[in-house]
């Protein structure tokens, strides 16, 4: 059976990763969370207390940066599970700055690009339809309300017992959709051949009969 790469972008806290993981399951693909990986590089940069205009110090960083991922899905960051850590608002409040960084983003876009030399992939991030796989078969770009998508994620981060309010959530994902769709190294913006979902009035099932859908007339 023909496999195919199938790349879902869009602004932060539609539920691609949702939408990504279920569609990896049904078709039996590789699912890869491009976001978790530029999370686990901000927690690296935290941790050694290190900022993104230190160019240097990035640098070094980067070199010593390994970062894969667990068959639960779990990010491993130098062989540790930083899955719980890599979510918390302190690496939320960071991720767009680090991500603009170019050279961060030269790092993780060829080991993404290597993760699917395979095909049979879901990948979802910012830029995986435009810079990353920019001949995948399927393009997704998922929208949503910004009110309900900030309710999405207070909701998802109470479920997970982190601390959060509301108009903190909102305002960090007004943040970093700002930084991601204007900064100048691979911006988010929908790519031109990508067809856009907005799940604003869809619940889970809907916008995933409606992805199974386009993935099997792309080929899946
Ligand atoms: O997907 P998630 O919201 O976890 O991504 C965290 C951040 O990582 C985004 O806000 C964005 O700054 C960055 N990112 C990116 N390119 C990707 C995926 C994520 O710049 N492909």
């Amino acid at each position: 059976m023909k496999k195919i790469i199938i790349a879902i972008d869009g602004y932060s806290s539609c539920g691609k990763s949702t939408l990504a993981k279920s569609l990896a399951a049904r078709f039996g693909y590789t699912y890869i969370d491009s976001g978790a990986m530029y999370r686990a590089v901000t927690l690296y940069l935290l941790n050694q207390g290190v900022k993104v205009e230190e160019s240097l110090s990035v640098s070094e960083a980067l070199k010593a940066i390994n970062i894969r991922f667990a068959p639960n899905n779990h990010t491993l960051l130098n062989g540790e599970d930083v899955e719980q850590e890599i979510r918390q608002m302190a690496v939320s409040n960071y991720v767009s700055e680090v991500a603009a960084v170019p050279e961060v983003r030269r790092a993780m876009v060829s080991q993404q690009q290597q993760m699917g030399a395979e095909k049979g992939l879901v990948m979802d991030g910012r830029d995986i339809g435009t810079v990353v796989f920019p001949k995948a078969e399927l393009k997704i770009f998922l929208t949503a309300d910004p009110d309900i998508r900030a309710k999405r994620r207070y909701e998802e981060l109470l479920h997970k017992r982190q601390d959060a309010s509301l108009q903190e959530v909102k305002a960090n994902l007004a943040h970093r959709d700002h930084i991601d769709s204007t900064r100048e190294d691979s911006p988010l913006r929908k790519a031109a051949d990508a067809i856009i979902i907005d799940n604003t009035l869809l619940n889970r099932e809907e916008q995933l009969e409606r992805a199974i859908f386009l993935a099997q007339q792309a080929g899946a």
